[in-house]
């Protein structure tokens, strides 16, 4: 489905469910006290579920619906793309 990836808002880190998550803009910011198995290699463009392409710096992810992440940014969900 096309989605207009331009128009959809940044998630908000301070957001309840991206604080749930662990959300971070930038992966190096990610708490890794909680998340020990964080790596700074590990960004949402490089995620499975991100949807934007891969030179795209915001893109949709189904977690986060209506909103955009950031290509640098970081979940606790975050899977390696196969
Ligand atoms: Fe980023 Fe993946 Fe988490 Fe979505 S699931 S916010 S693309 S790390």
């Amino acid at each position: 489905p096309m989605i207009a990836r331009a128009d959809l808002p940044k998630v908000d880190e301070n957001d309840p469910q991206a604080k749930a998550m662990g959300y971070v803009g930038d992966t190096t910011k990610a708490d890794k006290t909680k998340f020990p198995k964080h790596t700074v290699a590990q960004k949402c463009n490089n995620c499975q579920l991100f949807q934007g392409k891969a030179s795209d710096a915001q893109g949709p992810c189904p977690l986060f619906s209506g909103k955009s992440v950031a290509a640098n940014g970081w979940c606790s969900a975050y899977m390696k793309k196969a």
